[in-house]
């Protein structure tokens, strides 16, 4: 259950803009929200475009089409605000969810108190906005709460993105993460090495990450340990806006060369097997969304690894560490 698309302010700032034509852009979860914001724009005399490509984060913002495509602005739903260098003016609608933090957080107080004294508190953006309201709860209960106000590439203190965990860094006793999945909390923990509690606010269960974090790690090693004979690797980028991470793929490939493999760039829009099965590598290196070598192992037929993991392949780092894009 979301926030509704606040439709007046977004035809205010239309309107600023002086805009005539605009591209919408949405995540599969807000298609119908995209679709209610296009009719009430049409009505109001604004020419509508859905986009149909399906939107994963800010990462991907669909400004250069917005252009081509004759439009004055790009309307992104369902992601905040992230800094790049973006071709058309921009309305972010981040999508906040409805539900109540701060039951979630009563209902597991004994479990929080393992956490220590000096809690991290960090969420998703859907509950940033109640953020506030859970520390004043935890500050009452006698814990004292502390949030990261993270680097450039997150848009509120607090808030984590699946390829970004800079607002944990913090000094503290323990981490409580607020929010659903298991991919932020997991990735908290292992770029953090502390404890995580996740609290989710849908189900009110809470989950600690170290048995996770340990079987993840586990699997991410066996993964290694398929790719370790591996001779030629396709080092995959994204010319998504937010992903292109040429320089670390160029290290990369360089490092890889260096030590006697063979490594070759590829770069893609949407990254998925399927489209590399003509080529001959033995073994990928996905240096996009960190996330798409890890959610979407599955469905690799070859050996696909982090650049991280690419440097335990080679012997140049013996811990584990989570890939992250840094702002
Ligand atoms: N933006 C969210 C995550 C969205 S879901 C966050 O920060 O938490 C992340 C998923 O989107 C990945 O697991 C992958 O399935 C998909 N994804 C992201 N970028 C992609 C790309 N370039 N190609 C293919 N799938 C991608
Ligand atoms: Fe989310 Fe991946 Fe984009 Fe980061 S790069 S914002 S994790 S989709």
């Amino acid at each position: 259950m979301l926030h509704e698309v606040p439709f007046e302010e977004v035809l205010s700032d239309l309107r600023r803009l002086g805009a005539r034509r605009v591209l919408i852009q949405s995540p599969e979860g807000l298609r119908r929200e995209a679709e209610e914001l296009a009719e009430f724009l049409e009505r109001e005399g604004i020419e509508a475009i859905l986009h149909g490509e399906v939107n994963y984060g800010a990462c991907d913002p669909a400004d250069a089409e917005a252009k081509r495509l004759g439009c004055d602005a790009l309307i992104h739903l369902g992601h905040s605000y992230m800094r790049l260098s973006l071709e058309v003016p921009t309305i972010f609608i981040p999508a906040f969810a409805r539900v109540d933090v701060v039951l979630a957080l009563e209902r597991n107080l004994r479990e929080i108190k393992k956490l220590g004294r000096r809690i991290i508190l960090v969420t998703t953006a859907q509950h940033i906005h109640q953020l506030r309201r859970a520390r004043a709860f935890l500050e009452k209960a006698g814990f004292k709460v502390v949030i990261g106000r993270g680097d450039s590439r997150v848009s509120w203190p607090g808030q984590v993105l699946g390829c970004n965990f800079s607002a944990a860094r913090l000094d503290g006793d323990g981490i409580l993460f607020i929010g659903a999945g298991t991919f932020h909390p997991l990735g908290v923990a292992l770029a953090t090495g502390k404890r995580v509690l996740a609290v989710n606010p849908y189900s009110g269960d809470a989950l600690w990450m170290d048995e996770m974090a340990e079987r993840f790690i586990r699997k991410r090693w066996a993964q290694i340990a398929k790719a370790m004979d591996a001779r030629r690797f396709g080092v995959v980028v994204s010319t998504k806006k937010g992903q292109l991470r040429l320089a670390e793929a160029s290290r990369i490939v360089r490092l890889l060369r260096e030590h006697g493999r063979e490594a070759m760039l590829i770069a893609m829009d949407e990254i998925s097997y399927s489209k590399l099965e003509g080529f001959s590598f033995d073994a990928y290196v996905v240096v996009a969304c960190p996330r798409v070598p890890i959610d979407d192992v599955e469905n690799w037929r070859k050996p696909v690894l982090t650049p991280p993991e690419v440097e335990i392949l080679l012997g140049l780092r013996t811990d584990y560490k989570f890939d992250e894009i840094r702002g």
